[in-house]
């Protein structure tokens, strides 16, 4: 089965992904996060990321695309997977069409303030990555492996309003390009009433 999840910065596709995965058994592939390891290993694609990420841009369709690609080739997607933030350019749509065929768009619909609120308070394991928010009574360390909860500096509020206009600017042409498959789903409480509906329609699926 694969999954798209589309959504503001903010929306919660880290946390359904998470929640899809572990009940689906299918890896969650964050573009995001192959951008942040390949800034971690000092790469040529992690020093042009590096730049773009800090000022709240996106980087250019052809490098996320590329590493995509890659990603897609290891074995644990041979039976499908959830993508978390790609695609976000209809080019990079595109692109993914031509690289297979999605069985799922999900859009997370989220209020701006609830975004906000959400990414104030937003910590990520610096270890693993998992998400955690300080609101739902998160630590200093890891609920998964015990590593240390940092705020990512593209979650300070600056940065954040970037990231929103840039999401803006590209999303009407994705929900055009996707309407007649996208499935809206309201993220704005907890991650169990998001994931509710969702659970449904994969299950409908798998039951087949
Ligand atoms: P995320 O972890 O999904 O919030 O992504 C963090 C940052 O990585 C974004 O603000 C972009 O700069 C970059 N990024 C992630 N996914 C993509 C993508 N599909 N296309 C371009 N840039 C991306």
């Amino acid at each position: 089965m694969k999954i798209v999840l589309l959504g503001a910065p903010g929306s919660g596709k880290g946390t359904l992904a998470q929640q899809i995965s572990q009940d689906f058994a299918l890896p969650q592939i964050s573009t995001g996060d192959i951008l942040r390891a390949e800034i971690k290993k000092g790469s040529e694609c992690g020093k042009i990321a590096d730049n773009l990420l800090s000022k709240g841009e996106i980087v250019p369709d052809d490098l996320i695309i590329k590493l995509l690609k890659q990603r897609l080739k290891n074995i644990d997607c041979a039976n499908g997977y959830i993508l978390d933030g790609f695609p976000r350019t209809l080019q990079q749509a595109k692109a993914l069409s031509k690289i297979t065929q999605i069985d799922f768009v999900f859009f997370l619909e989220t209020p701006v303030k609830t975004i906000i609120a959400r990414l104030e308070t937003r910590r990520i394991c610096e270890k693993c990555g998992r998400v955690h928010n300080l609101r739902l009574g998160s630590k200093d360390s890891c609920e998964n492996c015990g590593g240390n909860l940092i705020q990512r500096e593209d979650d300070k509020p600056d940065i954040v309003e970037r990231r929103f206009e840039v999401f803006e600017k590209n999303i009407s042409p994705l929900k055009e390009y996707y309407k007649p498959v996208m499935i809206y789903v309201e993220s704005k409480d907890s991650i169990e009433q998001t994931y509710a509906p969702v659970k449904k329609v994969l299950e409908k699926k798998v039951e087949k």
